[in-house]
């Protein structure tokens, strides 16, 4: 059986994933995501009403027309968890498939989102359901899996497709926890048994290929979270936390040690409702029942004044911006744009890191200036990633025994840290080794 795979977007940057697999007469496609600071470069870009053009001009959604050059039926659009630039342009392209989009829970509730917002092309693909541990048929040969892993959104699966040829591993995104605070552990176990039954190719996801050691689990975040937070137990002035909105396991953490500390959390900003609305709708968290969320701009606005008349001391408010997104909440706050006032001494926690990229930088540096000049104390970076570094990779490699691999997510200077490593596994550049870029089919049989 012919395998081809199509390396559409995503290999040149960490954003806009892609990926076609072709086994004989059906293809696979993993991931439809959306490079935001593409986006975000352009002041008040609405995308939903864009063409999926003008989007991929601008290198902001993955260039598909190289789907034409592969021969045969697509069966599936799998998205790998609820990230954008893994789900984004799903709006975008998904209606030019005749395929069901397959997805965890999650995953799947959040693709829903996406579409109801498209408001250029009607997608009409149906939505099918699967968990970790499903399988699905996928033409006469082949079969899909979902394997459990740990990322730093609920519901991350792999998706596997096993032809005759062997198995096609698409290992976008994860770390190896096995503690993470919300979900199942990472099924390594699973893992190693597609290993001994012959795995033709890992994609695998180089976030921070060029970085040693290991990425700890949820929990180090969870404790270094409650430490700090613990830390300011008798301080009677305001407490202000962001986090990653999708991040729902750290999200429940803080909401957590906010009663611990005798404080009442409460979620604000719109991606905050859409996610922690999302993960309790489908069950995969239970908040407490009193936990107020506010997205609109006047409901926050009306939740910021409740918490002045009543007395900062007395909540946890964790908002969005933690990038510092102009158009965020810390951001606004920074600027004095809402009606909860930062005195000297309020302190900020920022648990996120910076994405390493030139705007985000930027953006957060702005932020935290802001929010410095308003006297506001900063606790930077209590949080870890949900992406493996070397060590991890190593584990990868060692579990699934590939015959080939290709590095993706990230752009070249990033893919150094996984050639070396894979190098040292016996991988050769070229050979069984392939650093691709978009827009490329590789033939692996
Ligand atoms: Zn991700």
């Amino acid at each position: 059986m012919e395998i081809e795979i199509a390396t559409i977007g995503g290999y040149e940057e960490v954003g806009r994933q892609m990926t076609a697999v072709r086994a004989g007469d059906d293809i696979v496609i993993f991931d439809m995501g959306l490079n935001l600071s593409k986006v975000l470069i352009h002041d008040d870009i609405q995308t939903e009403r864009m063409h999926s053009l003008d989007l991929i001009d601008m290198g902001a959604i993955p260039d598909d027309r190289i789907m034409s050059e592969l021969d045969g039926d697509v069966r599936a659009i799998v998205p790998t968890h609820g990230h954008l630039d893994h789900i984004g342009a799903i709006g975008k392209l998904a209606h030019r498939y005749d395929a069901p989009v397959v997805a965890s829970p999650y995953t799947l509730e959040l693709v829903r989102e996406e579409i109801d917002d498209e408001g250029k092309f009607t997608v009409e693909n149906e939505l099918i359901e699967m968990d970790a541990g499903g399988t699905m048929a996928v033409g006469d040969r082949c079969q899909l899996e979902f394997v459990n892993v740990t990322h730093s959104v609920v519901g991350a699966i792999n998706p596997i497709l096993h032809t005759p040829e062997g198995a096609i591993v698409y290992g976008l995104d994860k770390r190896i926890d096995h503690t993470p605070v919300v979900g199942d552990p990472i099924d390594l176990k699973r893992f190693r048994e597609i290993g001994r039954d012959g795995v033709l190719c890992y994609i695998e996801d180089c976030t921070n290929a060029n970085r040693k050691g290991r990425t700890p689990s949820e929990s180090v975040a969870r404790n270094q979270l409650q430490d700090v937070m613990h830390s300011m137990e008798d301080y009677d002035g305001g407490i202000v936390a962001t986090t990653f909105a999708s991040h729902i396991a750290r999200v429940t953490s803080l909401v957590e040690f906010a009663e611990e500390i005798g404080r009442e959390p409460i979620l604000l900003g719109r991606s905050m409702e859409k996610y922690s609305g999302a993960a309790e709708r489908i069950g995969a968290v239970t908040f407490p029942n009193d936990l107020d969320m506010y997205g609109h701009r006047k409901s926050v606005d009306r939740a910021f004044k409740r918490i002045m008349n009543e007395g900062k001391e007395n909540f946890f408010p964790i908002v969005t911006g933690h990038q510092g997104e102009p158009r965020a909440m810390l951001t606004r706050m920074g600027r004095g744009e809402t009606p909860y006032d930062l005195d000297n001494g309020d302190k900020v926690i920022f648990s996120a890191g910076i994405i390493p990229e030139p705007t985000n930088e930027g953006q957060r540096y702005q932020s935290e200036q802001l929010l410095r000049m308003q006297g506001a104390r900063i606790y930077d970076d209590v949080h870890v990633s949900g992406h493996l570094r070397q060590e991890g990779h190593y584990e990868m490699l060692d579990a699934l025994q590939p015959q080939h691999v290709i590095p993706s997510h990230q752009d070249m200077q990033g893919y150094s840290g996984y050639i070396d490593l894979a190098a040292k596994q016996g991988y050769k550049l070229g050979r069984d080794l392939h650093v691709s870029s978009n827009g490329n089919i590789l033939q692996l049989v």
